[in-house]
């Protein structure tokens, strides 16, 4: 079929099969360009499927010739409906893997839910024996918790009081005041239960109990932290105090793996257009004043550039990792540069409908989103004919 983007406000409905593999492909090949990381060579890596796990896992796989078991909640393909970008990009990572000769198999399921633990700790078992790095990286609106089925729903709230500032309609460039009510009720408990630490923890300690974690294993999660100008809505809203759960949680893990000298991390990364991140408001609008600062003083980096930094030039240095003040891992630190965030206040002051495609990287926001379904990809012929039904090799 002739597959195009249907888009519906921050998601896109369908996805290209051969835009997906053609990103996949440009990932791995940055990460060979950069040469050999003396990395894990056995990683789970949880919420692989897109963004940061999927940089994760080609970062792993083709930087330090690792095997991985990705996990990922995605939709396949059925005749005349395309599947999600996590899925072909799935598809197309366990293809590339097995022709570089890499052990590569996958699960699509619920993270979050006791039966896929279960399914990954067997597999593991049969195949892999043990593990020694886990990336989580999921990023959801809603979880089901395991033991209680009660289902949360995180929002994306202020927490005290209303939040008014501009966002942009990235499809439109349409630039206007938004106000976001305060979190209430259970909203802040029920975003800390989605996106905070709790379902890392009991990854972690079901791995460990059936003995799959090696000595020394790592586990690393992404948090982020961001400027002034979006901390209404993120690193003091609700998302935030999930991260703070998070980034508190990474203590805990790594307190209850004393025995096996196991270490657990947050890493702070960068403010990147994914699906995740597209879903935010203000974001937008900061993304893309913040990508024509970053482009122009040559700074830019997408996820991969991000996570191969993150393993060659923080995790596996042979040397002891950085960390901030408060214990974390910082990748974010070329957005965070003083000079980066006094430019992009100063855009911001002035950004309107009528100069932001000339002071922000709206194009680039745009295009970014795209390709994360797969389109606009260069190089790519979207009016010929593609067949939308592709296969995870180990799912068959
Ligand atoms: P993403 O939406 O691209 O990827 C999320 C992944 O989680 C996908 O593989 C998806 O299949 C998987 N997933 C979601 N729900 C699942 C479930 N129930 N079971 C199994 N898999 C599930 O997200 P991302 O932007 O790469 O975010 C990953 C992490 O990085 C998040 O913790 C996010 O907060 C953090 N982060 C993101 C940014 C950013 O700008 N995007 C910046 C810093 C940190």
């Amino acid at each position: 079929m002739i597959i195009e983007p249907r888009t519906r406000g921050f998601i896109c409905l369908t996805a290209h099969p051969t835009g997906c593999e053609k990103n996949v492909i440009n990932q791995i090949d940055y990460v060979k360009s950069k040469g050999k990381i003396n990395g894990a060579k056995k990683v789970l890596v949880i919420g692989s499927s897109t963004g940061f796990g999927l940089a994760s896992r080609i970062t792993s796989a083709f930087g330090s010739d690792a095997a991985t078991i990705g996990v990922f909640f995605d939709k396949p393909s059925a005749p005349g409906k395309t599947g999600s970008a996590g899925y072909y990009n799935t598809a197309a990572f366990e293809k590339h893997a097995h022709q570089a000769g890499l052990y590569a198999k996958s699960i699509n399921g619920d993270a979050f839910s006791n039966e896929v633990k279960a399914d990954v700790i067997k597999l593991i078992k049969e195949d892999l024996g043990q593990i020694d790095l886990v990336i989580y990286s999921l990023a959801s609106p809603v979880r089901t918790h395991p033991d209680t089925g009660t289902r949360y729903k995180s929002v994306l709230k202020p927490i005290g009081g209303v939040f008014s500032n501009k966002t942009v309609d990235f499809h439109t460039g349409v630039v206007s005041e938004i106000s976001i009510n305060p979190a209430e009720g259970d909203d802040i408990a029920n975003t800390v239960a989605v996106m905070g630490g709790e379902d890392w923890k009991m990854w972690i300690d079901a791995l460990k109990k059936e003995n799959v974690l090696a000595t020394g294993a790592k586990t690393v999660a992404y948090s982020y932290i961001g400027p002034k100008l979006t901390e209404a809505v993120y690193r003091k809203g609700t998302i935030g105090a999930a991260k703070d759960h998070l980034e508190a949680t990474a203590f805990s893990i790594t307190n209850s793996l004393k025995d096996l000298k196991g270490e657990a991390y947050v890493s702070v990364n960068k403010a990147l257009v994914t699906q995740a991140s597209s879903a935010i408001p203000v974001i937008p609008l900061y993304i893309s004043l913040l990508f024509k600062v970053m482009k122009e003083k040559g700074l830019h980096e997408g996820c991969i550039e991000q996570i191969q930094r993150l393993y060659s030039e923080r995790l596996y240095t042979g040397n002891p990792m950085q960390l901030d003040a408060k214990g974390r891992v910082r990748v974010d630190d070329l957005e965070m540069r003083e000079d980066v965030q006094a430019e992009v206040a100063k855009l911001w002051e002035t950004a309107t409908t009528e100069n932001l495609s000339e002071i922000g990287d709206l194009e680039g926001y745009s295009n970014d989103f795209f390709n994360l379904f797969g389109f606009k990809v260069p190089s790519i012929d979207y009016n010929a004919e593609v067949d939308e039904m592709v296969a995870i090799p180990s799912e068959h």
